[in-house]
Parts: C-alpha cells; sequence; structure tokens
C-alpha cells in the first residue's frame, strides 16, 4: 500500500496543525479531518504514491452547462446527478486552454471555501498535429505541414502556464488518447507514418515541461482490446517505458490510462465473444500484463481507467475495435481511487458522457464509417458535440443507476 502526502495551500491559519507528512491511502469514513487536506506553507498541492488518493476530482461547470442545457429539459431534474460526476475536461483545442483557466479558479475557490478533501482539476491533453491518424472523426485544429509542432508546442506552453499559476491545485492529466497505441498498429496508415516523428517529438516535449510538483500525468495506452493483444504488449511496454526513461523518469509521469472514451469492462467473469479469443478481454487482465513489462523496462507504473461508458456488459459491439458512439452502453463505475487493485489509482470518467464521438454524416469531412455501422447509434453529430439520444442511452443504462 503506498502511504501519500498531498499538500494543499491555503491560508496559513487554517494550518496550525503541524503536518508530519505521510497519511493513511483513503481514509476511512470515520477519518477525522482528513489528514491529506493538511496545508503546506509553500503553497504546492505536490503529491506522493497515488496521487488520486485524499483529492476530490472537480466536476467542472462546462459539461455541467452541456447537461442543463440539453438532457435535464427532455429528462428531468434526475438528470443532472449525472453533472456532478467528475468528468475530464478535454482541452481539445488551443481555446479550451482558456477555458482551463476558469475551471483552475472555480477549484481555486471551492478550495479556499475549505473543501475538504481538497479539489483537484482533471483535464486531457488532446491538441497533437495531424491528431487521430489512423481514425477521421477527430481530426485536429494543427498539422504537420503546416507548423504544428510549433503551434503543439505553444499549446503546452499555455496549459504549463496556466498549471504554474495555480500551483496549490494538483492536476490529474490523460495524455493524447490514442496517439502512441497508433503508433504500436497502425504504422501502415500513411498519416500514422508520417506523424511518427511529431507526435513523439511533441510527446516528448509535453511530458518534459508538464513535469511539475502539482501535476501527475497518465499516458494513453489504448485498451484491451487494441494494445492488450498478446502480439501488441511487447512492442507497447517498451515504447511507454522508452518514452519514460527517454524523459529523465519524470517523477510527475505517473502511468497509463486504459480504455479512454472506450467501453470495456474492468473486470468480465465471461469474455463477450467480440473479444475474439484474447485472454486480456477486460481492463484488469490488460493492465496486470502490461504493468511487469513496464517494470521489466525499469518503470513501475500505475494505470487509471476510463468508466464512464463501460456500465452495461457486455455491448451491442460487433468488432471489438468498433470505438464510435457504440449502442447498448451505459454510465459505468462512478469516479473513486478505492479500486480494490494497487495497480489501479483510480476509476476515472474520461469521456464525458453525453459527447460524441464522430459525426455519422456520410459527407462530412470528418465522417468516418465506423461512426456509420451498424453498432453505431445514428443519426449523430460531430465529434465533441453534445448528442442527446447518446447521453440518453449511456442514462438508462446507467450501472449503478442514478
Ligand atoms: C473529440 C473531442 C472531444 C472529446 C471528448 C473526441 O472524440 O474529438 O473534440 O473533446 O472526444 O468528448
Amino acid at each position: 500500500m503506498s502511504a501519500k502526502l498531498l499538500v494543499a495551500a491555503l491560508s496559513s491559519v487554517a494550518l496550525a496543525a503541524p503536518f508530519d507528512g505521510m497519511v493513511e491511502e483513503r481514509g476511512s469514513p470515520t477519518t477525522k479531518a482528513p489528514a491529506t487536506t493538511v496545508l503546506a506553507a509553500r503553497g504546492t498541492a505536490a503529491w506522493s504514491g497515488n496521487p488520486f488518493s485524499g483529492v476530490n476530482m472537480w466536476a467542472n461547470s462546462y459539461y455541467a452547462s452541456e447537461v442543463s442545457a440539453s438532457a435535464v429539459p427532455t429528462l428531468g431534474a434526475g438528470a443532472e446527478a449525472v453533472a456532478k460526476v467528475p468528468s475530464f475536461m478535454w482541452l481539445d483545442t488551443r481555446d479550451k486552454v482558456d477555458l482551463m483557466g476558469s475551471t483552475l479558479k472555480d477549484i481555486q475557490a471551492a478550495n479556499a471555501g475549505g473543501a475538504s478533501p481538497p479539489n483537484a482539476g482533471i483535464f486531457v491533453v488532446y491538441d497533437l498535429p495531424d491528431r487521430d491518424c489512423a481514425a477521421a472523426a477527430s481530426n485536429g485544429e494543427y498539422s504537420i505541414a503546416d507548423g504544428g509542432v510549433d503551434k503543439y508546442k505553444a499549446y503546452i506552453d499555455a496549459i504549463v502556464e496556466q498549471v504554474k499559476a495555480y500551483p496549490d491545485i494538483l492536476m490529474l492529466l490523460v495524455i493524447e488518447p490514442d496517439s502512441l497505441a497508433n503508433m504500436i498498429t497502425n504504422l501502415n496508415v500513411a498519416k500514422c507514418s508520417n506523424a511518427q516523428d511529431a507526435y513523439m517529438e511533441c510527446t516528448q516535449y509535453a511530458i518534459k515541461n508538464l513535469n511539475l510538483p502539482n501535476v501527475a500525468m497518465y499516458l494513453d495506452a489504448g485498451h484491451a482490446g487494441w494494445l492488450g493483444w498478446p502480439a501488441n504488449l511487447a512492442p507497447a511496454a517498451k515504447l511507454y517505458a522508452q518514452l519514460y526513461n527517454d524523459t529523465g523518469s519524470p517523477a510527475a509521469l505517473r502511468g497509463l490510462a486504459t480504455n479512454v472514451a472506450n467501453y470495456n469492462a474492468w473486470e468480465i467473469a465471461t469474455c463477450p465473444s467480440y473479444t475474439q479469443g484474447n485472454d486480456n478481454c477486460d481492463e484488469s487482465k490488460y493492465v496486470n500484463a502490461m504493468a511487469p513489462l513496464l517494470s521489466a523496462a525499469g518503470w513501475d507504473a500505475h494505470f487509471i481507467t476510463d468508466t464512464s461508458r463501460n456500465g452495461k456488459q457486455p455491448t451491442s459491439q460487433q468488432q471489438w475495435g468498433d470505438w464510435c458512439n457504440v449502442i447498448d452502453t451505459g454510465f459505468g463505475t462512478r469516479p473513486s481511487a478505492d479500486t480494490g487493485s494497487d495497480l489501479l489509482d483510480a476509476f476515472v470518467w474520461v469521456k464525458p458522457g453525453g459527447e460524441c464521438d464522430g459525426t455519422s454524416n456520410t459527407t462530412a469531412a470528418r465522417y468516418d464509417y465506423h461512426c456509420g455501422s451498424a453498432d453505431a447509434l445514428q443519426p449523430a453529430p460531430e465529434a465533441g458535440s453534445w448528442f442527446e439520444a447518446y447521453f440518453e442511452q449511456l442514462y438508462k443504462n446507467a450501472n449503478p443507476p442514478f
């Protein structure tokens, strides 16, 4: 069990009680004034051990406004409960970094008001040039051919500026969904092989510059049905460990994020037929297969897994690789650092439920055939925009229910 120390800043007055550091992980409900919220004079939200332990993930107002504008009028006030569950905020354009700033302001105000445990920011870094190289639905704003690497570095610099402006807030970051997994399995796609150098340079830049005391980062590592195949595990572990080692074993690089925006169970008793004989048919098996390979390569990594859309099992996926707006899915296990696994730091909701994976409009520039397949809910709007019918599906199938 890892002990942890979380120090957050606040007024020094509240800090009369001295604090000697290590505290029990995941305090029981009876724990008094959680030692995890003890404040440091220096005002830095540093951490050790599991960074999710002893903090409250922040439910941002951007997602709450999506829910209250669209879902509440249809489903009633009950839907508001979903907005209270913390979902990550995706910094999927440079503009969203400004929104990150206002979110941090909200967190700062809540923490200054005595929030206990203190709130931590949860964000996805997602703006690589030539983004989503093996699919079409989430093409981003930067292209490698048009100075995208430098633009990406400026985007990271802007995030770093926000992180440094709020040293008293812990930031829990997922780094670039899909990108490194594509480097393992999709180099046969021209856009991916062309992007390889840029992805590596940009990812290293992000890791090195975000290696700050109040940051914990998790590199996206696909899911069981992607890198969990026996043939993919070893090359994937090699790539992730190499990034860790090449960037100087950064203290802020805690591990890997799995199942982001995907649908796999954490643990499932019977492998669904669409998992096609892969023994690593759930995220727990995948994580437990990956961890020793990383350790052997010098990185004792930890994991987080996205449970935002894996509540209903099995899903109605026809192929395991079907990723777009899959039917018969539901909200899953609520975010928590209480995972029952030493390898798993937290169950998290990375994909904001109700935001679309990709448009089903075949004439759209970002149309991807997966979003038009029989197991994808349709009609669907552009990736990232609100998809009310999808939210309603997740809500109806939520497990545990709302
Ligand atoms: C979209 C992003 C969006 C994210 C979260 C991705 O598929 O491309 O724009 O922020 O999903 O909903």
